[in-house]
């Protein structure tokens, strides 16, 4: 699958339609610059032309290395391990992005190596609705992209800076970031107070911001000697944002061992198969059927979303008033039956979707409250439309996972979903509730999937745009009945 440049955003060069022409552009600079340095003898310049050529021919080449760590950010971020199979190094043939980038510029693979973590570090970060993020070092990042400063100065400051980023205050990490390319650029009054007024201000080499960003490090790294568990114990945390474009930010720094079993729930979920192993081509062609196309940031939240349900459904958490701790949402009647409005969930301060409510009901339940004119409750129905435990486990046994062909998620991670709608007098009964993840049961009223029973046992039929004439198929993921079909079927002819 090959992706468009014209797509993408390298370092915020993008204009539309423009990409094609920078090749075409960047050879004609190399033209002219051959022009103007290459047949001249330097022998023949005198000391002043020679340190100002060279100053100048220096100025040209920071420009340029600017957009060779843009473009190696970028091909390091579309070959990010998380991609799998669809990694641009992968896809070219390499192992590594540093293989792909010596085999496209020829460079050594410690300058690639190099090239790709100052791109990492200074290329635009997009958040999971696209929005786009501040790189690690925006200020590092603006400087190289001005052609101020030199790559191995910008290596200098995000290598010596970086290795504290875990334990330094922001703050001050970003105000020694600051310090150090204006002494870089000579910007700001890092020349010192005692400067004359017209004086240029003075630039550090790179070597002399090493020693400076030496002396930063230790600063913000004031805890240097204590032991790092107890550091990481007492800066552990879990947060939520505000709330932004109808989604809440989460921010936190999980203790290593935290993050190892949240990242070993992750994989099992999103691997082509747990365990890792290869699929089979009947699985390959299932996965592609599946139409999955969601990114791996989505996949992640989605295994978030089923770990808080299932950990809700466990039991073995604290109740809140007898319950068990699952999420209130509340929506006008008028509101459900007409399909507009939204609906309000305990404890966020954004409203929720009405699709979102139509799911939590549907796996969740129920119950009716009215009101009169003066808020005074005058009825309350009893819970409705959930299941219990028995038909839970009756209905993991016949479904075994999600019903959507291709879909991993494994049966107890999933949520019971009427087949026929509650409001359309489908019972909530065995007969009518089919395993779904939770993505697939979130978009199941528009992803065009299919499903029916017949006889009490569940058919899904592709979408048109996955599978234009696709019929119905019986689907189980439930060993037990897999087992069952293989011994009704009739003995192969030897
Ligand atoms: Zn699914």
């Amino acid at each position: 699958m090959e992706r468009s440049l014209a797509g993408s955003n390298v370092g915020g060069w993008r204009q539309d339609g423009v990409v094609n022409g920078i090749v075409e552009t960047l050879e004609e600079v190399r033209s002219s610059l051959l022009g103007v340095v290459g047949f001249d003898d330097p022998a023949g310049w005198s000391d002043d032309e020679l340190l100002a050529v060279t100053a100048a021919v220096e100025a040209v080449g920071r420009v340029v290395d600017a957009a060779r760590v843009a473009c190696a950010g970028e091909v390091g971020e579309r070959s990010r391990v998380e991609l799998g199979g669809e990694r641009l190094s992968t896809r070219r043939g390499c192992r590594t992005v540093a293989e792909l980038l010596e085999r496209v510029t020829l460079v050594s693979g410690a300058e690639a190596r190099r090239r790709s973590a100052l791109g990492a570090a200074t290329r635009s970060r997009y958040g999971l609705t696209g929005e786009a993020m501040e790189a690690r070092f925006p200020g590092v990042a603006a400087a190289l992209a001005s052609g101020e400063l030199g790559a191995d100065a910008a290596g200098v400051i995000v290598r010596e800076l970086d290795g504290t980023r875990r334990v330094a205050d922001p703050v001050a990490l970003r105000g020694a970031e600051q310090e150090l390319v204006a002494a870089a650029v000579g910007s700001g009054d890092a020349a010192g107070d005692d400067a004359s007024g017209d004086a240029a201000p003075v630039r550090c080499t790179a070597d002399e911001l090493r020693v400076q960003a030496q002396v930063w490090a230790v600063f913000l790294d004031q805890d240097g000697p204590e032991p790092d568990d107890e550091r990481a114990m007492r800066r552990r945390g879990f947060r939520f944002g505000r709330a932004r474009d109808g989604l809440i930010p989460v921010t936190g720094e999980l203790l290593p061992e935290v993050a190892a079993g949240l990242g070993r729930l992750f994989d099992a979920h999103l691997a082509p198969r747990s365990g890792g192993g290869f699929m089979t081509a009947e699985e390959r062609a299932d996965l592609e059927r599946s139409g999955e196309e969601r990114t791996a940031d989505q996949q992640r939240h989605d295994v978030v979303a089923a770990i808080i349900a299932t950990a809700a459904r466990s039991g073995e958490h604290p109740t809140i008033g007898g319950a068990a701790p699952t999420v209130l949402v509340s929506v006008r009647a008028a509101d459900l039956k007409e399909g507009h409005g939204v609906a309000h969930a305990d404890g966020v301060e954004i409203p929720v979707s009405l699709r979102a409510a139509r799911q939590l009901m549907c796996t969740g339940g129920m119950q009716q409250v009215t009101f009169d004119g003066a808020g005074r409750i005058i009825g309350l129905g009893s819970p409705e439309r959930c299941f219990t435990p028995h038909q839970r486990r009756a209905i993991t046994l016949r479904d075994g996972g999600c019903l959507i062909p291709g879909c991993r998620v494994p049966a107890s991670w999933c949520e019971i979903h009427h087949v026929i709608p509650d409001a359309d007098g489908g019972p909530t009964h065995t007969d009518n509730g089919v395993l779904l993840c939770w993505f697939h049961h979130r978009t199941i009223e528009t992803s065009g999937w299919g499903i029916r029973m017949i006889r009490g046992a569940p058919q899904v039929r592709p979408p048109a745009w996955l599978d234009p004439g696709g019929g119905w198929r019986s689907v189980t993921r439930s060993p037990t009945r897999l087992a069952d079909r293989v011994e009704r079927r009739p003995a192969a002819v030897a």
